[in-house]
């Protein structure tokens, strides 16, 4: 079972700071004068994955609502997400990370009654690449520089204290049967995307890589990537083996069409087609 979740849709401002968005403001965007000005539009979709009898959630988004001091407690979030499923945050196995930017793994912990940073999924082994991890202990206190491209490790010290996090150092890696984590570096150093082969069909989350549909075709991330060019290479090879492959993309901050198959057209575009209803 390969399910997409998600928290909603969020307004992501020129300070790094996010508040939840109503998603009839995107039915008309062009006169909407503040967004696109002062803030960017952007959904965060998690991914659910149950396979070879193991739960697995990719980039458990920003933790919306998950803190006791939240006011935003009937909002979803992947705890509430996983929920429609009938599973516990108890009964996750895995927690891998295409990064570790602020926005795909705030949701990795949240704060208690007590005041106390607790894992949000107490028995899950948390996978992130040991070069991500690296890159983001030299970024951490400096100051925030580009939209979207934030760092704050402070609870996820908690949880490498506690010994639930693994460190990849393999360029690709397979955490289980079914599952490879591709290192594609680019938005970051360590940045990874998600190969899932689940009953020969094939599946792939790609993080920040290609976040949108939009950026199929466009290149829109100058400002935010670590090193552009390898992300121009990376996301073209990935993208064209996706096309032979038929496999189907997930991609994590898309407005309108957040999965589906693609193809090229004869102008050498990738054009998405509607996700199969599987
Ligand atoms: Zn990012």
């Amino acid at each position: 079972m390969i399910e997409q979740l998600s928290e909603g849709f969020f307004e992501i401002f020129e300070d790094g700071t996010f508040q939840k968005m109503d998603p009839a403001r995107l039915d008309n965007v062009s006169e909407d004068t503040s967004l696109g000005k002062y803030s960017s539009a952007l959904g965060i979709d998690p991914l659910l994955i149950q396979l070879s009898g193991k739960t697995i959630v990719i980039d458990p988004g920003l933790g919306w609502g998950l803190d006791h001091t939240s006011s935003y407690h009937d909002t979803s979030s992947v705890v509430t997400n996983l929920d429609i499923f009938e599973i516990s945050p108890e009964d996750v196995d895995l927690v891998i990370l295409s990064h570790l930017h602020y926005d795909h793994m705030a949701g990795c912990t949240y704060v208690d009654e007590n005041q106390k940073t607790q894992a949000t999924f107490p028995n899950a082994r948390y996978l992130v690449h040991k070069e991500e991890f690296d890159y983001a202990l030299t970024q951490t206190g400096t100051k925030y520089h580009s939209k979207g491209a934030l760092y704050n490790l402070d609870e996820f010290y908690k949880l490498i204290a506690e010994k639930r996090v693994d460190f990849i150092s393999q360029s690709i890696f397979s955490p289980l049967q079914g599952i490879s984590l591709i290192k594609t570096g680019g938005h970051t150093p360590g940045h990874l995307i998600a190969k899932i082969i689940d009953e020969e069909e094939i599946f792939y989350f790609l993080g920040d890589l290609v976040p949108t549909e939009y950026h199929l075709n466009h290149y829109a991330m100058k400002q935010i990537d670590y090193d552009p060019v390898q992300t121009k290479k990376t996301k073209r090879f990935v993208l064209n083996n996706a096309t032979e492959e038929n496999a189907t993309l997930f991609f994590y901050h898309s407005l309108f069409q957040k999965s589906g198959r693609i193809s090229l057209n004869k102008k050498n575009q990738f054009t998405l087609s509607q996700p199969s209803s599987s």
